[in-house]
């Protein structure tokens, strides 16, 4: 199937093409140039989009499950065959460059085809001559799914691909600042999927707030900010709504003083600055064995100048701009409290005018503990550098914060590595590699970094209720 993705941008309601009650804009970070015009969704268009996931649901979760897995796989299929325009047109409208568009559209392609593999084994509890007890998983209903701007391909993909392999129906709304590839998918699943069974509505933060509140919802899958977790996690409350939240995270990175510096300084700059550095999972700070610290330091500079950043359709750009301005204002704030409290800045640290959302790569040099750079998740390329001494205290320092989402340890000596992680209050602690995700691993966030689990197994059960049938066959 042939579509033009750069143009023609519309909703996908009951498998066919919806326009808005409204218009708002698209817009290139790199430019700033207005580039589509995208249908907005009035509160009847969403209801009539639950109205026909809810008219879908019964003879979609009535299918064998293989077919379901199939047409999962098919996704992926057709993600790949049209990945070039994806990765396009995601670059134009979130701003990353080539390499980080071909790990996402690949990614997604990959993960249709692993989540389709996946199914929930009955469990049979007690099995005698005239007695059969067993839990089995059935489908929940309609799933509310709600994304964000960082990688909104690959993270719709993380929901719609067991939301529906589960038996579910879904209606997907993306973030209003990168609708643009996740219509264009919902585009191309209307030749796939039955009317209904996915379905993709575009709008501001209220259209999230309305399918989060909407009666026949039976779920909420979120991903986005912490401060939008709590409300949906209120709003869920009308019809008990079942929710998964991964939300954001202040990652910790603790290097002890045993590791090969040049090399971990690469991987560290890759750990805080990829997809420049909107990954709620980034280093996002940085702990530094004393001893090492200051050679460390200089090689992570070093690394650093030889980054390009720019527009991520620029050939050689290896790291694009912010995605928005909204978060670039937030970041220029950021950047003028590290000024305002004097803190020694050891590369960038000045924020242009534009066009373009562009902020260069910062490395701050051991602020305080309790500034601004290193309480709060910046979501942007700026990293502070933090020295330590004992164990003991960078363990506790590295905890000291409302998130809990990953966090990584680097060294040599393996066991130490491993009893360090062990301490972390994470859902997710690497041991010298990092970002390192599978459709097969258990991913989620522990204290305000979210609840609930996506990928593997304990992924796609979120998107079931559990049954039990317990038969007596004595009578
Ligand atoms: P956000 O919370 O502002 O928005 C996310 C989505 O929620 C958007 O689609 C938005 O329109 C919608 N929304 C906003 N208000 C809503 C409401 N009241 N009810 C329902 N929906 C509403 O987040 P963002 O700025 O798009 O994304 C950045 C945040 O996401 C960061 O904090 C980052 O750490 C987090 N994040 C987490 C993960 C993870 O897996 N844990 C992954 C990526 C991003």
């Amino acid at each position: 199937m042939s579509i033009d993705f750069f143009n023609d941008y519309s909703m996908t309601i009951s498998g066919k093409a919806v326009g808005g009650s409204g218009m708002f804009d698209a817009f290139n970070p790199a430019s700033e140039e207005r580039i589509a015009s995208v249908p907005e969704a009035s509160l009847e268009q969403l209801n009539t989009a639950v109205a026909a996931a809810e008219a879908a649901f019964p003879q979609w979760s009535a299918r064998p499950i293989e077919e379901r897995q199939q047409l999962v796989s098919r996704i992926g299929d057709v993600i790949e065959e049209h990945a070039e325009s994806f990765m396009r047109l995601l670059t134009r409208e979130q701003g990353k460059a080539r390499k980080g568009a071909e790990w996402e559209i690949g990614g997604s392609a990959y993960w249709c085809r692993e989540i389709a593999k996946q199914s929930l084994p009955v469990h049979v509890t007690e099995l005698s001559t005239d007695r059969r007890v067993e839990t089995r998983r059935v489908p929940l209903g309609v799933i509310g799914c709600i994304t964000p701007w960082n990688f909104p391909v690959l993270l719709a993909v993380w929901k719609i691909a067991p939301a529906l392999v589960a038996g579910n129906t879904v209606v997907l709304k993306p973030s209003p600042y990168t609708p643009l590839c996740t219509l264009k998918l919902g585009e191309l699943l209307r030749e796939i999927l039955p009317p209904g069974v996915f379905n993709i509505v575009s709008g501001g933060n209220e259209l999230g707030a309305w399918l989060t509140k909407h009666p026949k919802v039976s779920k909420v899958s979120f991903t986005g900010s912490t401060a939008t977790g709590r409300k949906i996690m209120e709003a869920a409350s009308g019809n008990l709504k079942r929710i998964t939240l991964e939300l954001g995270g202040n990652d910790p990175a603790i290097v002890l003083p045993d590791v090969d510096i040049k090399e971990t300084a690469q991987k560290l700059f890759w750990a805080a600055f990829q997809n420049s550095a909107q990954f709620c999972v980034a280093a996002k700070r940085l702990y530094i064995h004393e001893d090492i610290y200051d050679e460390l330091a200089a090689e992570l500079v070093a690394f650093a100048r030889t980054v390009k950043v720019g527009d991520g359709s620029d050939q050689g750009t290896d790291l694009g701009p912010i995605q928005n301005r909204m978060q670039f204002e937030k970041l220029k704030d950021l950047f003028a409290d590290i000024k305002d409290r004097g803190q020694n800045v050891l590369l960038g640290g000045d924020i242009g005018e534009g066009p373009g959302y562009f902020v260069p790569v910062t490395i701050v040099d051991n602020p305080p503990e309790d500034s601004r750079v290193v309480m709060e998740e910046a979501f942007g390329p700026v990293l502070p550098l933090l020295k330590f001494k004992d164990l003991d205290d960078v363990i506790k320092r590295a905890n000291n914060t409302e998130y809990g989402l990953a966090a990584s340890v680097w060294g040599r000596d393996i066991d130490a590595a491993r009893k360090a992680a062990e301490r972390i209050e994470a859902g997710t602690v690497w041991i010298n590699e990092i970002h390192t995700f599978s459709p097969h691993v258990a991913f989620g966030g522990h204290k305000q970094s979210g609840i609930g689990i996506e990928n593997a197994l304990e992924g796609l059960a979120e998107y079931t209720n559990s049954q039990t049938i317990v038969v007596n066959s004595a009578a």
